[in-house]
Order: structure tokens, then sequence, then C-alpha cells
């Protein structure tokens, strides 16, 4: 444990005591606070092999999220390995924002470019009844979205394809959502921490970072049902850029939302009736 934290700690991962906690639970099948007890009992030698390699996987950057293969999403353990986005915090903004929107009774929503399948087994979890539907270009993505929602016992239905091309034109939604990728290709933050392991097609789009926002906010307008709403997830200085987006291809009501950090990072547009 005491190796662990330390070679973590000089690979400048701030959190690194906790972080070797979970690795080293990781592998030995303990929670925290039995690691804490016990973590520093007698290992066999391929245990600290193995522990050792995972501790120098993390320090040469690997996300911790793909190393234990899990991260939590509005509460739901969701698997997530290198066939995905790892599910980010305010991301949870959106799922919020859904919900507002989601009629109460029998509603229709898709996830678009659903990678983990976070957002859209997020909204199942908390309305039963939705009819879910969740789409991606990726179909490794799609593999990990299908087996997170068995584990957890949620029902979606799932297509593979950029957007909503491969989505029957009827019946139409009440919602669409997405995360889709938005980050400039030039961005520096490629650079650092995980967004330098995870797919690239699921962060990196071109105009800026605004070219698969605005096929979305086309391809939309006509899947909604009139006064059906779309939900859009974008970078901390693109709030303007989508609201006029959405401003153009005919939506109303469209306002952004701000994320823990006070950063806008959503913005919805309610179709015309
Ligand atoms: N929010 C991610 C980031 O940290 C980007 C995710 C995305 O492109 N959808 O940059």
């Amino acid at each position: 444990m005491t190796e662990a934290r330390q070679r973590l700690a000089l690979a400048g991962i701030e959190s690194a005591g906790l972080e070797a906690r979970l690795l080293v639970g990781h592998l030995l099948c303990m929670d925290s606070a039995s690691v804490i007890a016990h973590g520093d009992r007698a290992l066999s030698v391929e245990q600290a092999a193995a522990i050792r390699n995972l501790v120098a996987q993390r320090a040469a950057g690997r996300p911790i999220a793909y190393l234990l293969g899990q991260r939590e999403f509005w509460s739901l353990p969701l698997r997530v390995d290198e066939r995905c986005l790892i599910p980010r915090p305010e991301t949870e903004l959106l799922v919020e924002r859904a919900l507002e929107r989601l009629p109460a009774q029998r509603a229709r929503a898709i996830d678009l470019g659903t990678g983990s399948g976070a957002i859209i087994l997020a909204l199942v979890t908390e309305r039963p009844q939705l009819e879910a539907w969740g789409s991606d270009a990726s179909a490794d993505a799609l593999a990990v979205a299908a087996d997170n929602a068995r584990r957890l016992d949620l029902s979606v239905h799932w297509f593979r394809g950029r957007w909503l091309e491969a989505v029957a034109p009827r019946p139409l939604f009440d919602i669409i959502v997405s995360n889709p990728p938005y980050v400039d290709p030039s961005d520096p933050h490629l650079q650092h921490g995980d967004l330098r392991f995870e797919p690239r097609t699921a962060l990196v789009a071109g105009d800026g970072g605004l070219a698969d926002l605005a096929t979305i906010a086309g391809q939309a307008r006509a899947r909604l049902y009139p006064g059906g709403w779309l939900l859009l997830e974008h970078g901390y200085d693109q709030g303007c850029a989508v609201r006029t987006l959405l401003t153009q291809h005919g939506y109303l009501k469209v306002a952004s939302h701000r994320d823990p950090a006070g950063h806008e990072r959503v913005t919805e547009g309610n179709c015309p009736g």
C-alpha cells in the first residue's frame, strides 16, 4: 500500500492515497475499509506483481476508471473501458434537465452517441415507464452500453449509427439528448489527463468542436413531437454558439444551464407545435 501510494504521488497523481486504496482493493476484491485494515498484509508474489503492474499503468496516466473498469454516474455503477468515454459528473446536469422536460406520462426518449449508456440508463432508472433508445456509431461503445443495461436490468433499444441516421423516422420522440464530441481538435486539453486515453471519436469534432452539435440540431428537429425538447451538452465556452445553432434551426425557448463549476454546459430548445 505504502509503496503504491508513493509511486502514484511521485507520478503527480493528486489523490494518490485514495487511488492506491482503490487499485489494491480492486485486485484483492476488498472494499476501502478492508484495504485500510488489511491492505498491508502479506501478499502473494503474484498479487504484489499484479498491483505493481496496475500502479505503473496509473502512473503512466491510464485513467483510474479504465483500470477499475468502473465509474459511478447518477449513483449507477457503470462498467467502462477504452471503448467508451468515461462519464463526467457535469453530464448529470443533462440528466437533471431532461428529467425536468420529460412529460409525466409515458414518453419516448433517445440518447445520441450514448457511449457507456450513462445518460439514458440514468433516465430509465428515474422513469421506469420511459420508452428508451440509445444510438452510437461505434459498435464497441454499444456493446459496453448494452452490457451496462443488462447488469442493471434496465431496458433500452440500441441502434448502431451516426446520431439519428439508423433510427426509423417514426414514431417521434418527446426528448432527444446528446453529449456529443465537442472538443476542438487543436485543444491542448487533449494532451492532458484522462482525455489522452479516451476514444478520440467521442471527444473531437470539426468546426471548432461544433460540427456534431450542428448535425444533431438539424437532424433532431424533424424527429421530435411538437413541444418536444432537444437537450445538448457542450463545451464551457460554446453556450452562445449552441443557442445560435438551435435558434437557426427553428427551436423555441432556447436556454443554457450552468454546471456546478458555473460554466454554461447544457443548452435546450423546444420543437415548435
Ligand atoms: N467533457 C469532456 C471534456 O472533459 C468532453 C466530452 C465530450 O466531448 N462530449 O472535455
